[in-house]
């Protein structure tokens, strides 16, 4: 549906886009995911025909678009702020950008009704905008982009003004929509929790280049890159020994871990005879009693941060320079460990992955 061939944008000398290429198909919820200033809005006003790139082609739905006028593409915007009319009712609001179509009333009318009927705000048409919640303005500002019936729908931090209850809930109903109505949808965001629950696809962006394209299982289970896993949450780093390079894998040594052996990325190589592994501080795990496991390493609690269902821990092990993190269940008393507390953990050596330590090594 969308195909981004080699664009880039200059403001300046400044490169907000390096060389971005990229393919998104039809029906997928796309995110691009990155921190703020990463261009990840310049990539999506590029897409809607806000923004022009310095150079590379666009291509939506099988026609050159670069330069297509906003208006004479297939696809719609829903802003950060909503931009939504507070002096019009919600109806004059979803209708507005139907009014150049110059349908008949009974066809505009209908369309409205199935637009506010998609976002479920049936029978709110007569209400005024400025007084609705935060989540219906919301839901006016999508009625108003779906009724145009775009095959693409642009969505710039959508749920960013929502507080985190709503933005949650308003979550499992944008992935609830795209479903229903089985068009492109392309989010911008920089919450990764947000991509990951959404999305079919993310792209996560640094620096005006896309670092990796995955599903978000396979972006948070095999990161390439250092940047990538520490941006999808957290991640123990590990400066390991390479012991044996092979084709498709690598056998290192992982300090106290041991020899763990790793699946090797496309394009991976190791400068220096080491290389960084990591581990999510959730796949490593606390024993209990004479509870035993295949691998196991001592250490003592450093920090300890209780969040309700779960407990963050800082362990300190002989011989590593940095302390673990890890993330326990409460269901055993993690979150009544005293700070001191000998512990013992187990982990999984298939948890470990291989990163690159930036995007440069991989190409
Ligand atoms: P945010 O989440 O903060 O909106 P972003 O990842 O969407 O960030 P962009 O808005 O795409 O980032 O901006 C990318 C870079 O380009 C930023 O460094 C920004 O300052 C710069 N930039 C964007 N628009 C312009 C402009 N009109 N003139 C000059 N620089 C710009």
């Amino acid at each position: 549906m969308i195909s981004i061939e080699n664009v880039s944008r200059y403001y300046g000398v400044y490169k907000a886009l390096d060389d971005v290429s990229l393919q998104i198909g039809e029906g997928e919820f796309f995110s691009l995911l990155g921190p703020s200033g990463c261009g990840k809005t310049t990539l999506l006003r590029s897409i809607a025909g806000f923004d022009v790139p310095t150079s590379g082609e666009i291509r939506i739905d099988g026609v050159a678009s670069t330069l297509l006028p906003a208006n004479r593409r297939p696809t719609n915007m829903v802003f950060q702020n909503y931009a939504i009319f507070p002096h019009l009712d919600v109806g004059e609001n979803v209708a507005y950008g139907l009014k150049r179509l110059r349908l008949d009333a009974t066809e505009e009318r209908r369309r409205v009704s199935d637009a506010l009927d998609q976002v479920r705000l049936t029978g709110l048409d007569r209400r005024k905008a400025d007084e609705l919640s935060g989540g219906q303005r919301q839901r006016v500002a999508l009625a108003r982009a779906l009724v145009m019936r775009p095959k693409v729908l642009l969505l710039d931090e959508p749920l960013s003004a929502l507080d985190k209850k709503l933005r949650e809930q308003m979550q499992v109903e944008l992935r609830s929509l795209q479903q229903a109505v089985g068009i492109t949808f392309i989010l911008v965001t920089h919450d990764q929790y947000e991509a990951l629950a959404l999305s079919d696809r993310i792209a996560v962006m640094f620096g005006g280049r896309i670092a990796q394209v995955a599903t978000p299982k396979e972006i948070y289970q095999h990161p390439r890159t250092r940047k990538v896993a520490d941006f999808l949450g957290g991640m123990n780093f590990l400066r390991a020994r390479l012991l044996a390079d092979r084709k498709g894998d690598v056998s290192v040594d992982a300090a106290q871990f041991g020899t763990v052996n790793l699946a090797k990325p496309a394009g991976f190589t190791a400068s220096d005879g080491h290389v960084t592994v990591g581990i999510r501080p959730e796949r490593l795990r606390l024993l209990w009693d004479d509870e035993r496991a295949p691998h196991e390493l001592t250490g003592r609690v450093e920090n300890r941060a209780y969040f309700g269902e779960v407990t963050h821990l800082t362990i300190g092990v002989d011989g590593l320079e940095q302390p673990l993190s890890m993330i326990e269940t409460n269901d055993y008393g993690a979150d009544d460990l005293p700070v001191g507390a000998e512990i013992r953990l187990a982990y999984d050596p298939d948890a470990f992955v291989l990163l690159a330590d930036d995007e440069m090594a991989l190409r």
